[in-house]
């Protein structure tokens, strides 16, 4: 007995609880029923009494409960969780106690039980949610993790695996996670990254597979911190950007071939003739009848033929290897004769071109390969504008700096050389000219279009520092306004070094630096030939010490910027030291355009593109120190 009821009877009590008490017979038959049976089932007792208590309340025997009346023979009792019916039809959970006296053959069942259905909602309420959860991180595209600071990786969705090509997350978990980064200072920048601003967003990043394949990916990190504000986690999602970027670079050489296709019709054109010609005089000197004076003649035309051809190649070269830009001086007006003349020969002969080039245009300095993609970017968009034929305009003048700043930020030097291109074809809507520099936007047909053009035009626009603009009106044509920057050689000489050169009686001395023996050799050679006095030196301090002795013959000094020992620039500064008034001429193979800046305003004359054309050099020369004496006294 555990303790006294005292004088209230048992089965008052068993009315006044809340749970279910239900007592059955062996087979079932329900003897006893409580309110709170009739409260949980709804069932008043004189409807439940008699009645088989599976049946009546539909008794889910299944799973856990499949084997109660096993249990409950075997053992005596039975607890756990049951589905049943309430007279109403609606579904509930209960938790149920069964007690039977197994001793007794046909003795008799207690069931007391209690309502759980809000309980069990809940529970599956929340497994639902967690299920939706489970399936966005397992079925999402994007790899999610979240790694520890020292790199370990705590736990992955299917994504992630696939993107790194795993086998399975278990692998993921036994990888350090800078293992799938490109290179350590990744890592460290990322980390830096987060704990700095708590997220860190990268567009474009690039990973490793650990068999070292690159995938691309765009991504966002998430620092957890501790209370210390210690970075304890980064949650990482990872967008696979790969197929993306493939394509894209495909693209670029796709553009690239599709430049160079037009570019081989033209140069083919041009090889031909050039061939005939060669062949054609060469023909001449070739037969008996050819008269000697007619000799010097026709190897010149052969030689110019020759020169012709190589620089035709240099143009695929470059435009092949969309080399690093090299700039040259270059002759805006000369480049446009020669587009004009290929473009002739290879665009549909329903398009005229027409030539309105500015006589004031000043040399630019540039580079010519990427020009020329540029201009003929344009020309084929043009060409693609007009289906039906039309014209094609090329312009050029030279306008002043400030109107280009009324137009354009950023706009500082003082005279722009403009170059427009305009067509008579179908134009844009505003809508499309507002997208026409984003990389990839086309309005034409897959096979034709890239819609990498205009961002190449610009993007080599802008890194020779100038600007574009585009005016066009649907079946108004189109203009395109290129503006690059004219570099005056004399804005950046020293006050009356302009001036000066133009005297005739300057010392003719010039002193060569140059380190490629062959070249040095080159150049003693030529510019004795020219009758000018010519020093050598092989390296930076020998042209320094040679300078120092020889100060006052020395007119000019033509120095490579790459030397031994020490370089162009600090054995400028050094003559610039011993002698303020030095002149020189810097040559190199690769000239930023900040760099030559730096170096004119330092106070060098002129810079020279390596490999020079010696004729340029000596212009150039010429320029500076005049004709050589010995020359001039006899024309
Ligand atoms: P693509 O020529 O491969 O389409 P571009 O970057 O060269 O790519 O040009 C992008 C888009 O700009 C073209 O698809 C076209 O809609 C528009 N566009 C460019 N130039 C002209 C032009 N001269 N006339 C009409 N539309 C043009
Ligand atoms: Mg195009």
């Amino acid at each position: 007995m555990r303790g006294e009821l005292g004088a209230i009877p048992a089965s008052e009590i068993l009315e006044q609880i809340n749970d279910s008490v239900i007592v059955c017979d062996a087979s079932g038959r329900i003897q006893y029923w409580n309110s709170g049976s009739e409260k949980l089932y709804g069932w008043p007792a004189d409807e439940a009494l008699g009645r088989n208590v599976h049946a009546l309340l539909g008794t889910r025997l299944s799973g856990a409960a499949a084997d109660v009346d096993d249990r409950l023979a075997a053992e005596g009792h039975w607890q756990g969780e049951l589905q049943q019916v309430t007279r109403s039809g609606a579904a509930v959970w209960v938790h149920s106690h069964c007690k039977v006296e197994v001793s007794a053959l046909d003795a008799p069942r207690l069931v007391i039980s209690s309502d759980i259905t809000e309980r069990k909602d809940a529970e599956h309420a929340l497994r639902c949610i967690e299920e939706r959860y489970r399936r966005f991180v397992d079925e999402d595209l994007t790899g999610d993790f979240i790694v520890r600071s020292d790199g370990a990786i705590l736990t992955c969705n299917p994504a992630f695996v696939r993107i790194f090509g795993f086998s399975s997350v278990q692998e993921v978990l036994s990888t350090n996670f800078t293992s799938l980064l490109r290179t350590r200072k990744d890592g460290a920048e990322l980390i830096a990254a987060v704990r700095e601003h708590r997220v860190a967003e990268r567009n474009e990043l690039e990973m490793r597979q650990p068999q070292g394949e690159p995938v691309y990916v765009a991504a966002r990190f998430v620092g957890s911190f501790d209370e210390h504000g210690e970075l304890t986690e980064v949650q990482g999602y990872l967008f696979n950007d790969t197929r993306r970027k493939r394509f894209e670079h495909q693209v670029i050489q796709a553009q690239k071939m599709e430049g160079l296709g037009t570019l081989a019709g033209g140069i083919a054109h041009d090889f031909n003739n050039i061939l005939a010609i060669i062949l054609g005089y060469a023909s001449q000197l070739d037969s008996m009848s050819v008269r000697t004076e007619q000799i010097p003649g026709a190897v010149k035309v052969i030689k110019e033929a020759v020169e012709r051809g190589a620089a035709l190649v240099q143009q695929l070269l470059t435009s092949a290897r969309q080399a690093e830009a090299r700039f040259a001086s270059l002759d805006l007006n000369n480049l446009l004769r020669e587009l004009e003349k290929m473009l002739q020969a290879t665009f549909p002969k329903t398009i005229d071109f027409k030539l309105h080039l500015g006589p004031h245009v000043p040399p630019l300095t540039a580079d010519r390969g990427q020009l020329h993609q540029v201009l003929l970017n344009l020309c084929v968009n043009a060409r693609d504008a007009m289906p039906h034929g039309g014209t094609i305009v090329f312009e050029t003048s030279l306008v002043s700096g400030r109107e280009v700043a009324e137009d354009f930020t950023g706009a500082e030097a003082e005279e722009y050389a403009r170059i427009r291109v305009r067509d008579t074809g179908s134009g844009m809507t505003p809508e499309v000219r507002s997208h026409i520099f984003e990389p990839f936007f086309t309005t034409k047909e897959r096979a034709k279009g890239t819609g990498l053009g205009l961002s190449v035009v610009y993007g080599v626009v802008n890194n020779h520092r100038g600007f574009v603009q585009v005016e066009s009106e649907p079946e108004q044509g189109t203009t395109f306004s290129i503006y690059l920057p004219v570099l005056r050689q004399r804005e950046h000489l020293p006050n009356g070094a302009a001036i000066a050169s133009a005297k005739p009686r300057e010392p003719q001395t010039i002193l060569v630096v140059e380190d490629e023996e062959m070249l040095r050799d080159l150049a003693l050679q030529i510019l004795e030939g020219e009758g000018y006095r010519v020093l050598a030196a092989r390296d930076g301090l020998e042209a320094v010490a040679m300078f120092d002795e020889h100060r006052d013959e020395i007119g000019l000094v033509i120095c490579d910027l790459g030397l031994p020992k020490l370089g162009g620039r600090d054995v400028f500064m050094r003559m610039k030291e011993c002698k303020p008034t030095v002149r020189a001429i810097v040559a190199s193979g690769y000239l930023e355009p900040s760099i030559r800046s730096e170096i004119l305003k330092a106070g060098v004359i002129d810079t020279i593109q390596k490999p020079y054309d010696f004729r340029d050099l000596l212009e150039k020369i010429r320029s500076v120190i005049g004709d050589a004496v010995a020359k001039e006294s006899h024309p």
